[in-house]
């Protein structure tokens, strides 16, 4: 550990670290995204779609355009133990053969996943699999997932829009429900190690995605095996959460982060409601194997 110091509130200025694009279920491009944040008077942000680097190139091309300050990341599916977990995964090789196999095996595990719910819901919803094709933006670079089912129920006039969707037909737990098949969180840690990386337990405390949270000693574990950080500043975590959250990361030398969780038109969450603070951006470049671009 260098001269890092853990921040205890949520930093009111800095990067949003954790937004998404059309190349997974966000509805902006990443230029889009670049600029939406400039305007915003964010430091920088990262882009975290999900299991796939396939947006980078357009983000990188936009950064330098505009000279705004990118950070290249994702956030990969997995599991920990009955626990569903996403890993938010920054600065790391994309050469890496560890860590592409893994995204390229989530990917094909996400199709066919995604394709048995569009099977099951179509006996009893107008949609079809080529119906949520259409609601893909960029083809087979998009990771699909729910929130294309979700979008194709919003465009045959089922529910008024995604979060709708999200508490009906396509939550986890209904009857059409079929989980991914995921990586463990280990597994991700040490890809991501293997990759030069550092990797961040995204909204680690939240509630709504799972009935148990990860344990305290199921993140000493990831701790001790490479986990960097904590993503503490998210809507999803509760309060009181946080503060175990914090108890965690200063126990273990973990780093604290924020984000929004951005999918523009496709969640209320606003670009820049959650922040990580400078220095804590500074300890991911410093640890990275890749660079900022701007
Ligand atoms: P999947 O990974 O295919 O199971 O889909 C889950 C994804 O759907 C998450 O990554 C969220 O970004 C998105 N999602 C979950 N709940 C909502 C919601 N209420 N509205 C919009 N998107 C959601
Ligand atoms: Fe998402
Ligand atoms: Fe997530
Ligand atoms: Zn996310």
């Amino acid at each position: 550990m260098t001269d890092y110091v853990m921040p205890t509130q949520p930093p009111r200025e800095g990067w949003d670290l954790h937004c998404h694009t059309v190349f997974s279920d966000g509805t902006r491009t990443p230029r889009q995204l670049l600029e939406e944040a400039r305007d915003r008077g964010l430091h920088g942000v990262a882009i975290a779609d999900h299991d796939t680097t396939a947006g980078w190139e357009q983000a990188m091309h936009a950064a330098e355009e505009l000279h705004f300050p990118l950070m290249r990341g994702t956030e990969i599916t997995a599991q920990c133990g009955c626990v569903s977990v996403h890993m938010l995964a920054y600065l790391y090789d994309p050469n890496n053969r560890q860590i592409s196999e893994l995204f390229e095996k989530t990917r094909r595990a996400r199709v066919a996943r995604t394709k048995k719910m569009v099977e099951l819901l179509s006996k009893d919803y107008p949609i079809t699999w080529q119906s949520v094709l259409e609601q893909v933006k960029e083809g087979s670079r998009t990771t699909i997932g729910r929130p294309h089912i979700a979008d194709a129920l919003v465009a045959a006039g089922v529910y008024k829009d995604r979060s709708e969707a999200f508490a009906h037909a396509v939550r986890t737990g209904s009857k059409y429900y079929i989980p991914t098949p995921s990586p463990s969180a280990s597994e991700v840690v040490n890809a991501v190690k293997d990759a030069g990386g550092v990797s961040v337990v995204a909204h680690a405390a939240d509630p709504s995605r799972n009935l148990t949270l990860l344990s305290d000693a199921q993140i000493e574990e990831l701790a001790g095996e490479g986990l960097g950080g904590l993503e503490v500043w998210h809507r999803g975590n509760p309060e009181s959460e946080r503060a175990r959250l914090l108890e965690l990361a200063e126990r273990y030398d973990l780093l604290v982060t924020g984000g929004s969780d951005w999918h523009g038109a496709g969640k209320p969450n606003e670009l820049g409601e959650n922040l990580t603070d400078d220095a804590t951006v500074r300890e991911i470049v410093r640890r990275g194997a890749i660079s900022l671009c701007d």
